[in-house]
């Protein structure tokens, strides 16, 4: 396997041999190039080296030309990024070769490192509609032939479910290498977590903050007071420990430059075990669990 290009964050090897950090920047409500191009100088000041945008967060152009402008500000290249994006939920299907090269062209960095099928259902048709499993399959293999081309270098998926995940694994000519879904310790995802391992697809959190939310838990909080942390931190620290790569989205430098600061500590077994056992099924995000 070659070495890792991305030399200052901590990475996991996906199945296609290739590695993506384990520390992402969330873009979700990062607008305009100001905020962009801010959002992203402060996170590879901080050493993050990996990005996750979408063809719906509408930042795809914006994340693209604040990285070609701010690479060489750091010494960097393109290889030493990991860039991910997403395919719409309006061009699942017959579309989504369209929509696949639109965001390619968008971000113009050459190659895409990791392209999702953002959620399994179909922009326009009811969840339970029995279109949507044909419009996957369908979006799954032009996402193949992209990858193919080196357009994309690793495909995967996100917000399937277990059945989901069943379903492409017994149709598809190349596997998944990334389901990105929600998890933080209200919502734990054990039956999504092991399937990944036995299929050998990594397992990426989405909202490991609960969007913000979780950061006022009196569990949390009272965890990061013992181990003189921010709420922030141990949740990110929480996924980590159990190999799982984080994605936070912050705005603001200096919480980027922290969220960052999660390698150089460790929970004990007894804050991890407490703070697995707040799961209680609460989302934060969209449920995929009605999506036919
Ligand atoms: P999140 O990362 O759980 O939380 C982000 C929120 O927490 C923002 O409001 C941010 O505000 C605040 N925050 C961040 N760090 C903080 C800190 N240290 N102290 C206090 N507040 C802090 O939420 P998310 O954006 O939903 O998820 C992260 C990323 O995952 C997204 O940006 C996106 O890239 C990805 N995602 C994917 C999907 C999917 O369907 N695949 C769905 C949701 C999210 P400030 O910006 O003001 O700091």
């Amino acid at each position: 396997m070659s070495p890792t290009p991305f030399s200052s964050s901590p990475c996991v090897a996906l199945n296609t041999g290739l590695q993506m950090p384990l520390l992402g920047l969330g873009t979700y409500k990062l607008c305009g190039l100001q905020d962009v191009h801010r959002a992203v100088d402060a996170a590879l000041c901080a050493g993050y080296r990996a990005f996750d945008s979408a063809a719906v967060y509408r930042n795809e152009a914006e994340l693209g030309k604040a990285l070609r402008a701010l690479l060489p500000k750091y010494g960097l290249t393109r290889e030493d990024v990991f860039i991910t994006s997403k395919l719409g939920p309006k061009d699942q299907g017959e579309k989504a070769m369209e929509g696949a090269l639109h965001s390619w062209s968008q971000l113009d960095l050459d190659y895409i490192d990791l392209y999702l099928i953002h959620w399994p259902g179909t922009q326009g048709l009811p969840v339970g509609d029995e279109r949507n499993p044909g419009n996957r399959a369908q979006s799954w293999a032009s996402l193949e032939e992209l990858h193919g081309q080196g357009k994309l270098r690793n495909i995967g998926v996100s917000n399937y479910t277990p059945a989901h995940m069943r379903a492409l694994m017994q149709s598809c000519k190349v596997p998944p290498a990334v389901l990105q879904v929600e998890f933080h310790p209200r919502l734990c995802q054990p039956e999504l977590m092991s399937l990944c391992k036995q299929y050998g697809v990594c397992f990426q959190a989405y909202s490991s903050l609960g969007k913000g939310e979780l950061l006022s838990d009196p569990v949390i909080l009272d965890v990061a007071k013992n181990c003189k942390r921010t709420p922030a931190q141990v949740l990110l620290r929480w996924a980590l420990q159990q190999g799982v790569p984080v994605l936070p989205k912050s705005s603001n430098p200096e919480r980027i430059q922290r969220n960052a600061e999660v390698f150089d500590f460790t929970l004990s077994d007894t804050d991890m075990d407490r703070l697995s056992a707040l799961d209680c099924g609460q989302r934060f995000c969209w449920d995929p669990s009605e999506v036919a």
